[in-house]
C-alpha cells in the first residue's frame, strides 16, 4: 500500500526555533506557528517548507508547478480524483487526514489565516500610532462568517487587546474577513 506515493513521504531533518518577541518582521511566523501547531492536516515535519511556500504564496508569487498527481496517486491518497493536485505539496499533509479534502484549498486557507491575522493585527498598529484608543470590529456576516465574528459586529475594543490571541481563540472561520473601524475620540 502506498508504494506509489511513497516517495513523497521522505522524513526530512527537523529545526527547532525559539520564541521571539513579536514584531513585523516575525508576525507571520508567529501566526503559522500557532495555526499549523492546531491543524490536524499539516506533516509539522515539513514546518519550514509549508512556511516558505505559504509565504511565496501571500507575496503573490505563483509557484509554477509542473508535476501533478496521476488518477491512480488520488484514487491511493482517497482525494476526489477530479482535482489538480500539484504533488510537490503532498508532503506537507498526512496522508490519513487529507482523505476527501483538497490539499489545494488547506494551503490556501492557512495562507489566508496568516494573511488576514497579519493585517488585524497591522491596523491596531496603526490605530496606536495615530493615538487612537479604541476601535470597533466590522465583521462580513456573509454564511463563511463564524458566529463569534457575527457576535463580534460593531463591538468596541481596546488597541491593547491582543487581536491576533482574540481571534486565535475565538473565531472559528476558514480564516477571519473582519475589518476594524477607527473611533474618533474628542
Ligand atoms: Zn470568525
Amino acid at each position: 500500500m502506498f508504494d506509489l506515493l511513497k516517495k513523497f513521504f521522505i522524513q526530512p531533518k527537523t529545526t527547532t526555533t525559539k520564541p521571539k518577541k513579536r514584531n513585523s518582521a516575525n508576525i507571520e511566523k508567529e501566526i503559522f506557528d500557532f495555526e499549523l501547531s492546531r491543524s490536524e492536516y499539516f506533516n509539522k515535519e515539513y514546518s519550514n517548507d509549508i512556511f516558505k511556500y505559504i509565504t511565496k504564496l501571500n507575496k503573490g508569487q505563483k509557484s509554477k508547478e509542473k508535476e501533478f498527481l496521476s488518477i491512480e496517486e488520488k484514487k491511493e491518497l482517497k482525494i476526489n480524483t477530479r482535482l489538480k493536485v500539484p504533488t510537490n505539496i503532498i508532503p506537507f499533509f498526512i496522508k490519513e487526514k487529507i482523505v476527501n479534502k483538497n490539499p489545494k484549498d488547506l494551503i490556501s486557507n492557512l495562507a489566508n489565516m496568516i494573511r488576514s491575522k497579519k493585517y488585524l493585527y497591522n491596523e491596531v498598529k496603526k490605530l496606536k500610532k495615530t493615538k487612537n484608543s479604541y476601535y470597533k470590529l466590522s465583521s462580513v456576516g456573509d454564511e463563511k462568517t463564524c458566529i463569534w465574528c457575527k457576535k463580534m459586529d460593531n463591538k468596541v475594543l481596546s488597541v491593547n487587546e491582543d487581536i491576533i490571541k482574540l481571534f486565535n481563540n475565538n473565531c472559528k472561520c476558514d480564516y477571519p474577513r473582519s475589518t476594524t473601524i477607527a473611533i474618533i475620540e474628542g
